[in-house]
């Protein structure tokens, strides 16, 4: 199916990025022809990925792959316990070995799409095609669309401050029922905060099985030994002594709003977590990734040039205020989340995170802040300072 040994396009990493616009591209008539070719280092055979998110709850485009979900979120800061409904969200969750699986067999119906198992080394865009460099070969591609996450280039910079949503999570199986099954912690900050954001975030399967991450917003990560030995401490204190780790998960996500975008060339589209479409307040990025796959396929379908196709938003401004205020405040992101939701209606909440609200809305949501902390900031951006 490639022209003149040229594939149409390549994808470097089969993570969560490529394989949601690989699924879209596949659904899509107009690319029944188009030659692919999906580069990745790793098997892909594990489950490295725990994804969460929420939606309607009536959506069921992901009903395959969801392993449970949950209709109501308990939000705990030192002062006070909120146990709220989201509906009419849900909030779900994918294991992502069971989805890594399903798109390996869907593909695998697919003659125009090639996958190997090769680690991309380097790439280079001459005026008609871009070279993909492995080991042993040298692929070449119409379009790059690149998911490999380049940490070096948020280091080498400072106008941006970069944060990690950093964590280690335990699946636990208790002897005792402990849990709500029906109600997912999203953030439970009775931890010591150590001058950082620190949390607990915990999914319950059933009464007794559980994910329990610890989980910190902060520029550098721990020792594992200290994650693990802070959820030790916790479930100790919730009185959780008889369990058996079944899994474990460990995982940073980056927190920026460094543009990724002005690395897309006009072959070259950066797509995923490299290219910047995780929400830099939260770390969230599965939806995201959804959404900018819906815009993408009608992109491509054009032809057009890569530079064209990312568009910033308002958002990106609460977020670059947020980032800016909890890098120079590390310590103060209990306090900030914790006026947030407790003034604020979940739902309202949800939708501002997804970027869905009303400027009103947003308004509203923005009031609850320390106005005096933000405006600092927002002068310091202005004048150009460094965060
Ligand atoms: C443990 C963990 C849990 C997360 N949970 C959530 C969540 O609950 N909700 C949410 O919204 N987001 C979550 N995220 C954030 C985000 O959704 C995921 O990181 C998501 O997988 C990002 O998709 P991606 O395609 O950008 O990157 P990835 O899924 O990481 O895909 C990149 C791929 O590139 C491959 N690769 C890297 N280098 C090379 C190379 N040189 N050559 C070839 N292949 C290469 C990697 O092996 C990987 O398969 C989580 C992240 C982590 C790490």
């Amino acid at each position: 199916m490639k022209k003149n040994g040229v594939y149409d396009f390549i994808f470097a990493g089969a993570g969560a990025a490529t394989l949601q616009i690989i699924g879209q591209l596949l659904d899509d008539d107009n690319f029944a022809t188009a030659s692919i070719l999906i580069l990745e280092r790793n098997s892909k055979k594990e489950n490295d990925r725990t994804w969460c998110f929420w939606e309607p709850k009536e959506n069921s485009s992901w009903n395959n792959a969801v392993v449970n979900s949950w209709d109501h979120i308990t939000f705990a800061s030192p002062e006070k316990i909120l146990h709220e409904s989201i509906s009419p969200f849900a909030y779900k969750m994918i294991r992502s070995s069971k989805y890594y699986n399903s798109m390996a067999a869907r593909i695998g119906q697919f003659p125009n799409v090639d996958m190997f198992f090769e680690e991309v080394n380097s790439f280079d865009e001459n005026p008609d095609h871009v070279v993909v460099s492995t080991d042993n070969h040298n692929y070449k591609g119409t379009y790059f669309l690149n998911s490999i996450l380049d940490w070096s280039v948020l280091k080498r910079q400072n106008n941006y401050p970069v944060l990690q949503q950093h964590f280690v999570g335990w699946y636990i199986k208790t002897g005792e029922a402990c849990f709500d099954s029906k109600t997912a912690t999203f953030m439970d900050f009775g931890v010591e905060q150590r001058g950082n954001t620190r949390f607990m975030y915990i999914l319950p399967l059933s009464k007794n099985e559980a994910l329990i991450e610890y989980t910190l917003f902060s520029k550098n990560q721990l020792k594992k030994a200290e994650y693990e030995r802070e959820i030790r401490a916790y479930l100790t204190k919730k009185n959780i002594r008889n369990y058996i780790i079944e899994e474990t998960e460990q995982g940073s996500i980056p927190m920026t709003c460094y543009p990724f975008s002005k690395h897309n060339t006009n072959r070259v589209l950066h797509i995923g977590s490299a290219g910047g479409w995780t929400k830099a307040s939260t770390g969230f990025t599965f939806k995201f990734i959804e959404r900018k796959a819906k815009k993408l396929i009608p992109f491509l379908r054009e032809n057009k040039n890569m530079r064209l196709f990312e568009k910033r938003n308002r958002f990106w401004w609460y977020d670059l205020l947020f980032l800016d205020v909890l890098a120079r405040y590390n310590h103060k992101g209990s306090f900030l989340f914790s006026r947030m939701f407790q003034r604020n209606n979940p739902v309202t909440i949800l939708r501002f995170l997804d970027e869905k609200t009303s400027l009103r809305e947003e308004l509203r949501i923005l009031r609850s802040f320390p106005v005096g902390l933000f405006i600092r900031q927002l002068l310091l951006r202005l004048v150009g300072a460094k965060h």
